[in-house]
């Protein structure tokens, strides 16, 4: 951690402790890969190694105490149903047993004797039908509430803390998702993958906390600008990628500039001192799914649109259909594929 200048925080310790462990290798090569490739290990990247591969050890562990608690609540249901059907067998035994003394040589006070012991058999029947009933309504309230705990681990494990919107991982899977969906139905499907322009300068100007506020500010235009059927998530630091289902090139490109629009119309004050901080502007690359993909060869083409639309000036939204500055008009945009590596 002293190697990499991370702050010594409980949450930093923890991640570090995981990976001292080796129970995660994923975020063991995760790590060593960013060392090796001189990547920095700043706040950004240790908050994302975080989100990625500490929230679902929390969503394992309450996972797992969850069903512990669920299990002793089915099994406290079991003796219900176990006891209710016991209760029942001993009333219809007692019926029974009641009845048998009476023939048509009994007595009035026989007849009487049966009844009261049959009223009072039916009695304890209904006492303790009622008090099952009460047991079984508190174990299924406990259920239900087991049920909302861990349907809150499971989204909280989804979600990205800082701006709200979807993480990489909820990304990730619901991109693969879409694919699949989209390659059995024949539907259009698009990809957007946006990113703050000059947001290291921003930073370095105004401080990470009020670039923390842009973040979430640019999180909500891409809530706005977007449908409830499309996936909004933020994939790294401060690039975010939407996921469009059944939308043609040209619509996403549509809702890929009105996001950009927003964005750069959105004046930035700073709230403690009222301060103007400018705009920032954001740029899109937009890629469109092809039979042939899979989630890796989608997000390629629309990274190497974004760096088209970074190298043409930044502000801008380049898909597969505009053609790369200097080639005509119609020729695909062909970045290569260590476009990214170039832009960093
Ligand atoms: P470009 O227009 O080429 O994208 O330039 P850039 O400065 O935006 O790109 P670069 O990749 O050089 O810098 C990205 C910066 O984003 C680095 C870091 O300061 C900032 N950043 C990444 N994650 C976070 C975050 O969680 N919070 C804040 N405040 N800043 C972040
Ligand atoms: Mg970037
Ligand atoms: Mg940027």
């Amino acid at each position: 951690m002293a190697e990499h200048g991370v702050a010594p925080v409980p949450e930093n310790y923890a991640l570090w402790y995981r990976y001292a462990s080796g129970q995660t290798p994923d975020l063991n090569q995760a790590l060593d890969e960013r060392v090796s490739d001189g990547l920095p290990i700043d706040p950004a990247a240790v908050d994302e190694l975080r989100e990625r591969y500490l929230n679902d050890a929390k969503l394992t562990a309450v996972t797992l105490d969850t069903g512990e608690k669920l299990n002793s609540e089915l099994n406290q249901i079991i003796e219900i149903i176990e006891s209710s059907s016991g209760n029942s067998t001993a009333f219809g035994h007692s019926v029974r047993e009641a009845s048998a003394g009476l023939s048509a040589k009994s007595t009035p006070t026989d007849v009487r004797n049966a009844v009261k012991s049959i009223l009072e058999a039916s009695r304890n029947m209904e006492a303790r039908s009622q008090e099952l009933e009460e047991r079984l309504k508190a174990t299924s309230s406990e259920v239900t509430e087991l049920q909302q705990t861990l349907e809150a681990a499971r989204s909280e494990a989804r979600t990205d803390a800082l701006t709200g919107v979807a993480n990489r991982k909820a990304f990730d899977e619901t991109l693969s998702r879409e694919i699949s969906q989209a390659r059995e139905s024949g539907q259009p499907l698009c990809l957007l993958i946006g990113d703050i322009d000059h947001f290291k300068k921003f930073n370095d100007t105004f401080g990470h906390r009020t670039g923390d506020q842009v973040l979430r500010l640019v999180a909500s235009c891409l809530n706005n600008g977007t449908r409830q059927s499309d996936m909004v998530a933020r994939y790294g630091g401060e690039e975010f990628g939407v996921v469009l289902p059944s939308t043609t090139t040209e619509e996403a490109e549509q809702i890929a500039n009105k996001i950009r629009e927003a964005v750069q119309s959105r004046e930035l004050v700073k709230r403690s001192t009222g301060e103007s901080l400018g705009r920032v502007t954001m740029s899109l690359g937009v890629g469109s799914f092809r039979p042939s993909d899979e989630s890796a060869s989608l997000i390629e083409r629309a990274d190497a649109c974004l760096y088209e639309a970074k190298r043409n000036g930044r502000n801008q939204v380049r898909s597969e259909l505009s053609a790369p500055a200097g080639a005509p008009a119609g020729t695909p945009a062909r970045a290569p594929a260590t476009a990214r590596a170039m832009a960093g």
